[in-house]
């Protein structure tokens, strides 16, 4: 294992002056990120901080939320970064559950503190802080960090000390805390490294929410390498690609809707993106005329990485990206795995079952919820939940979730299937299908789009030219929804749980 605690202190010694973090008009050296995560780690001390605490940060990206990734872990505590963009209740809940000792937050989640007073009052007074100002009950994060000593002593971790936990953002059910071990999240470093080649020359860009496990994907390996991680207070298409071009970013991941974005942005040309060696696609399906354009605009950069917040399973490496367009990519070294049937038995190459998985960079399990931990983890083997199929080579291609399976009499409907159909109407920007109760059927597609342009094409219009065009009469959808835009997790992925509910209103609601 790496011994992540002192991973910055060390780089802070031995690459003082190399750029460490960007923000903003920030530029921070090594020395000068290290004092910053020196002084976070003496402050939760002096608060009372100790081994096997957890700490949540209610944050934006920030320098704050991004010192204490390494700050918290480096006392032997467990960070907890929760999403700003979570609902009163929803925080009161995760706080709750988590157990969080303390809580880093800002000023512009004040109201949703207001409304969550009583998960508060145990951290009160002197444990809820504010990074940008101080209320009557709330201290100045800034303030009491700068009155803190820059040097500080790590404490000693073991591969089963908690990291972080991390709530799933809840696509389709309730959050739930993924532990990640030091042991986990070194392996990211190691992992991730060698598969997107990275170096301490590497400078890496990262525009979407740090409290997203994928962030770490690249994060983790940046700073274990000691190079340059620039960060983007929100995501934004124009501000990304001038960002790239500025800092001559060599590494980013995006997920498919801010790769959308980008490729629809009126800023967007190759050429501005030409430094880039690692464009990484995860967290949910990137239609295949996406990812074509990307090869033949920016030849050898795609990669995909397809996994879940409790562990991942494969890796599109850039040299397959054409050869083996459609797939998810193969385990890497020492990972292993199955596709396999209802009852748990192998199934042969391209034929359809769950896909399982094993490897080192799994999750301890669910924060108290062993009960959870036990259905998705058997013998070893991560239950991923989603369907797909592998070729001959071993390549993964998946086809859905399998909660979003429609059975339409009888018969299967994976709605990507569906979905890389409606995508080639020129009108359609964005596509996301699902299932609705059908008296006859049992159960009908109906396709959601987003336009490029508002009243470029109607309802009927589309429906009319997407059932000309499906493979099979059951992929034939029932409906189309011209939508001004989707719901979406605080991740940026679809919510189709959300489209699907006012349909199963009053019925068994598929979750
Ligand atoms: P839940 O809350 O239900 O666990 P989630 O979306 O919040 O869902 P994540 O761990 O963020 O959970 O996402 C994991 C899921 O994202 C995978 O099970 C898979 O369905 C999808 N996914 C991840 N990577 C890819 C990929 N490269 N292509 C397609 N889908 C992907």
């Amino acid at each position: 294992m790496l011994e992540l605690a002192t991973l910055i202190p060390r780089h802070a010694r031995f690459r003082p002056d190399a750029t460490a973090v960007v923000f903003g008009d920030e530029r921070l050296t090594y020395a000068q990120f290290g004092a910053r995560v020196a002084r976070a780690a003496n402050l939760l001390r002096s608060l009372g901080i100790r081994k096997g605490d957890k700490v949540a940060t209610v944050l934006g990206n920030s320098r704050e939320a991004l010192e204490l990734v390494w700050a918290v872990p480096a006392i032997g505590a467990a960070l907890v970064p929760l999403s700003p963009l979570l609902m009163p209740s929803g925080l009161a809940s995760l706080l709750r559950d988590s157990d969080a000792k303390c809580l880093v937050s800002q000023r512009s989640m004040l109201p949703a503190l207001d409304a969550i007073r009583a998960e508060l009052a145990p951290l009160l007074p002197g444990r809820v802080l504010l990074i940008d100002g101080e209320t009557r009950e709330f201290g100045d994060y800034a303030a009491l960090t700068a009155a803190q000593d820059e040097t500080f002593v790590p404490e000693s971790c073991g591969p089963d000390d908690l990291f972080n936990i991390m709530y799933t953002s809840g696509t389709t059910g309730l959050p739930k805390g993924i532990m990640h071990s030091h042991y986990v999240r070194s392996m990211y470093c190691l992992l991730m490294a060698a598969a997107y080649r990275m170096t301490p020359e590497s400078r890496t860009l990262h525009a979407g929410a740090i409290v997203f496990n994928g962030a770490y994907v690249t994060m983790m390996p940046s700073f274990w390498l000691g190079g340059t991680y620039v960060l983007l207070p929100q995501f934004d298409a124009e501000a990304t690609i001038a960002a790239i071009e500025r800092e001559r970013i060599t590494h980013i991941v995006l997920v498919p809707t801010q790769i959308i974005a980008i490729l629809s942005s009126p800023q967007y040309r190759p050429e501005r993106l030409a430094s880039l060696e690692c464009i990484l696609s995860l967290g949910a399906p990137l239609l295949q005329q996406h990812k074509d354009r990307l090869n033949a605009d920016l030849p050898h950069r795609f990669y995909e990485l397809y996994g879940l917040t409790e562990g991942f399973l494969t890796i599109l490496d850039r040299e397959d990206a054409v050869r083996k367009a459609g797939s998810v990519g193969r385990p890497p070294q020492h990972f292993d795995m199955r596709i396999v049937d209802l009852d748990g038995r192998d199934l042969p190459p391209r034929e359809i079952g769950e896909i399982v998985g094993r490897g080192p960079v799994r999750m301890q399990g669910y924060y108290k919820r062993p009960d959870l931990t036990q259905q998705a983890v058997k013998g070893g083997w991560l239950f991923s939940g989603d369907m797909g199929y592998v070729d001959e080579e071993g390549f993964l291609y998946l086809v859905d979730r399998k909660k979003d399976m429609i059975d339409s009499g009888g018969m299967k409907v994976y709605p990507r299937d569906v979905e890389e159909v409606v995508a080639r109407h020129p009108a359609v920007r964005e596509v996301a299908v699902f299932g609705v109760p059908h008296e006859k059927w049992g159960e009908t597609p109906v396709a959601a789009v987003v336009l490029r342009e508002p009243r470029s094409a109607s309802a009927a219009e589309l429906r009319d030219w997407i059932n000309e065009r499906v493979a099979a009469r059951y992929q034939r959808v029932s409906e189309v929804l011209v939508l001004p835009d989707f719901p979406r997790s605080a991740a940026g992925k679809t919510l189709k749980r959300e489209l699907r509910a006012p349909y199963w209103a009053g019925r068994e609601q598929k979750i």
